[in-house]
């Protein structure tokens, strides 16, 4: 499968890798839109938000057990913000669920 976060998942591309254990991998973002701008995924290979299941959602809740563990890793103490695109109308450009890990300044309310 021609996907550029399970590459990542698998080594095949490089990163800038800030955590990993079994099921889930952390790298900061190419492109980053805040001093601190971490990008975090399953290495299995989930579509969006819309492909999280029964089996799978123990994968995303661990994710969420991690957060405070990696933003505390990269300074993010005055707080940070989670976002996840779904979907090309909700701003999603790599199709592998992933959650972006954004702060390192106090960023602005900016929706739509
Ligand atoms: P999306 O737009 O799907 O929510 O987020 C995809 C993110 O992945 C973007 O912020 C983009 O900069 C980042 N990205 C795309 N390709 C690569 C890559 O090859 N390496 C890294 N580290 N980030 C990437
Ligand atoms: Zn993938």
């Amino acid at each position: 499968m021609d996907c550029i976060f399970c590459k990542i998942a698998d080594g095949t591309i490089p990163s800038k890798k800030v955590y990993e254990d079994d099921l889930i991998i952390a790298f900061h973002d190419i492109q980053p839109q805040t001093p601190v701008h971490i990008v975090i995924i399953p290495k299995q290979h989930i579509e969006s938000m819309n492909g999280i299941t029964t089996e799978n959602s123990h994968i995303i809740a661990h994710i969420f057990e991690v957060i405070p563990q990696i933003a505390g890793e990269n300074h993010l103490n005055g707080g940070y913000r989670i976002v996840s695109n779904c979907g090309k109308d909700g701003g999603q450009t790599v199709f592998h669920l992933h959650f972006h890990l954004m702060g390192g300044k106090k960023l602005n309310v900016a929706m739509g």
